[in-house]
Parts: C-alpha cells; sequence; structure tokens
C-alpha cells in the first residue's frame, strides 16, 4: 500500500518519478484524502503537497502516521505549520532552486509595465502600426528609482538584477542587510514607498503580512509609480490596489499572484494598467525539474529517518 501520497498538478516526469522512487498514490486534491479507505489513509507516512488549497490539523488527522509533508514550492502559507509540529509532522519547501526564475519574471514585467509592452503588442498584432496609428511614448526602466519589499531569497535576487539596469536600490525587511553600497534600508513599507518610483512585492505570504501593501503604501508611491507582485496576492490589500489603479493614485501594476486565484477580480481585469499573469513564477522546465528533485530528495531522507535538506519547522 502506498506510503506517500502526491497531490498537485505535476508534470509528466515529476508524477513519474513519484511513481517510480515512492509508489505514490496520485490524488486530485486534499479534499479527495477523506474519500480513501481508512487502511490507506493508516499506511500513509508522507504528502507530497502542490498546491495553495489550505492545508490544516483537521485533514493531517485523517492521516494518523503522516511523518512529512513536502512542498512543491518554497512559499508554504497554505499549510498550517503550527498544526503540522504539534502533530510531529516535517514540513519541507524547495527555497534557492527557484530564484532566478522568479527574479526574471518580477524584473521582465516590471519592464514590460514601463515599456507598456501590452499596449505595443496590441499595436503590432492588430496591423494598427501598419496603418499609421502612433503609439503614445512609454517610460525609461533603466535608472529609476526602486523599492524592493521583502529583501530575502528572490527579493535579493532581484535588486541584484536592477542594479545591473542602473537603479537606485531601496528595500524593505525586518532588518537590516549587507548589501551593496548605496542601497538604502527602510523599516517601514510606506516609508519605503515614498523614497522610489516603482514598488517590487517579493515578501511571504501568510497571515502576518495581509495586506501590508495597505491603500497608504499605494498613496505614497504616487501617480508615476508601478507595483509588481511576484509573492502572494495576500499581500496586497486588492480593494485599495483596484481603487488606487481606477482613480490614477498609481500608474500599472503587474501581478503574478492574486487573490481567490485562479479565479481574478474582474475589476482588476477590466483595468487597461494592469499586466495579469497566471502564478508563472517558477513555471520553467528547469526550475520546476529542480524543485520536484529537491522535494523528493526531502521525502527520501524524512522517510529515511534522517534530517531533510530543507526544512521548514
Ligand atoms: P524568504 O527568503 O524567506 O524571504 C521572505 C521575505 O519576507 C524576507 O525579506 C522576510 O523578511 C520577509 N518576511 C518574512 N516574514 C515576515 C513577516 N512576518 N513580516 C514581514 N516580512 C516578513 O523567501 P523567498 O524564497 O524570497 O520567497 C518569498 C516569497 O515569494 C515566497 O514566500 C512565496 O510566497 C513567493 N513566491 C512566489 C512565486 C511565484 O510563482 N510567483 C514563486 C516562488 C516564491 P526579512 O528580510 O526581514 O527576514
Amino acid at each position: 500500500m502506498s506510503k506517500v501520497i502526491a497531490i498537485g498538478p505535476y508534470s509528466d516526469s515529476d508524477a513519474a518519478a513519484l511513481k517510480r522512487d515512492f509508489d505514490a498514490l496520485r490524488l486530485p486534491g486534499l479534499a479527495a484524502i477523506a474519500d480513501l479507505p481508512e487502511d490507506q489513509r493508516r499506511a500513509v507516512r508522507a504528502v507530497a503537497f502542490m498546491g495553495h488549497d489550505p492545508f490544516g490539523g483537521a485533514t493531517m488527522d485523517l492521516l494518523p502516521g503522516l511523518k512529512a509533508i513536502a512542498n512543491f514550492g518554497v512559499g508554504y502559507d497554505a499549510i498550517d505549520v503550527a498544526a503540522a509540529t504539534a502533530r510531529g509532522i516535517r514540513v519541507t519547501n524547495t527555497p534557492e532552486v527557484l530564484n532566478d526564475d522568479v527574479a526574471d519574471l518580477a524584473v521582465a514585467m516590471w519592464i514590460a509595465q514601463a515599456r507598456d509592452f501590452e499596449i505595443a503588442i496590441r499595436n503590432a498584432r492588430s496591423g494598427d502600426w501598419g496603418r499609421g496609428v502612433r503609439l503614445p511614448l512609454a517610460r525609461k526602466a533603466s535608472g529609476r528609482r526602486v523599492g524592493v519589499l521583502g529583501l530575502g531569497r528572490i527579493g535579493r535576487e532581484i535588486a541584484d538584477r536592477l542594479a545591473g539596469f542602473k537603479c537606485e536600490i531601496h528595500y524593505q525587511s525586518r532588518s537590516r542587510k549587507d548589501t551593496p553600497a548605496g542601497w538604502t534600508y527602510h523599516a517601514d513599507p510606506v516609508d519605503l514607498a515614498r523614497a522610489v518610483d516603482d514598488l517590487i512585492v517579493a515578501v511571504v505570504g501568510g497571515p502576518e503580512t495581509e495586506g501590508f501593501v495597505s491603500a497608504e503604501v499605494l498613496a505614497a508611491l504616487g501617480p508615476d509609480g508601478v507595483i509588481v507582485n511576484i509573492s502572494r496576492g495576500s499581500v496586497i490589500d486588492e480593494e485599495a490596489l483596484i481603487g488606487a489603479l481606477q482613480s490614477g493614485a498609481i500608474r500599472a501594476a503587474a501581478l503574478d499572484v492574486f487573490r481567490g486565484e485562479p479565479q481574478i477580480d474582474p475589476r482588476l481585469l477590466a483595468l487597461p494598467n494592469i499586466l495579469p499573469l497566471p502564478h508563472i513564477g517558477s513555471a520553467t522546465v528547469e526550475t520546476r525539474a529542480a524543485m520536484g528533485a529537491l522535494q523528493r530528495a526531502n521525502l527520501r531522507a524524512i522517510l529515511a529517518g534522517q534530517d531533510p535538506e530543507t526544512p521548514v519547522n
């Protein structure tokens, strides 16, 4: 009987590896655990988890022999880690291996909004260019003052890339970091927003950062400002963001993550000044393969009674 349950939309190669290495039982979602026969639930020792549905104590209790939840992804805000710890369940994630992809995407989104890619692409595709329709001028990206909210692993990669674009780097974290000379630390998100032209959000999701990007932060960014979010939808007060984009309190937003995703608030989608992406931060063949390998290494370690490579608890 399978000791490992695999939940989520794995690639064919990851699904095959989970089957080969652990004889894993694929389930479509957490809700399907309750439908398993009791002897099968009792046999389960680990869950290979990919997804954003809340994984709480009640679900863990359906698997009384559970020893590990190996998350596919660095953000584990969907998993109730305190509930897992209280039950002696190890939680792991897949940090570092996705930094480059997510940072690349953040910078691409930032440039796309500065240079008004969507309007320009429409102009070319529609034949408007050929008909002589002129575009309004966009904005220069290089050299802008950019704030990184959350200078963690991904935030640092974003800031390093922006330095290559001759940007003035500002950041907010809970404590000052060891950075190249000239980067400016701000303890408060509003102070950060006030000091910069654009803001890139790279802080963790979860209850502690809920609504961190508030109406006040957006107002401080100002009417020329662009906000890019690659962290979690919960970090931005989405009502305030919609209001700010509608009124012109900020110029534009580029969002890879949303509250209630994969559904996107229709008011956001109706706005011409957002660039929406369907949470593709780490979605490359190379990075997803590395994330899968790390997830399986963590599973293997815990099932063998060893410490995992990248523990959360
Ligand atoms: P990380 O290294 O842990 O950095 C997280 C940042 O969040 C740090 O700057 C940290 O602040 C800050 N932070 C943590 N807890 C906080 C709190 N309670 N209050 C205020 N700030 C807090 O994480 P990472 O690897 O860079 O990943 C960051 C996030 O990106 C993930 O959690 C995930 O949600 C998101 N992500 C998204 C995608 C995507 O596909 N779009 C892909 C990967 C990751 P300090 O600097 O003060 O420690």
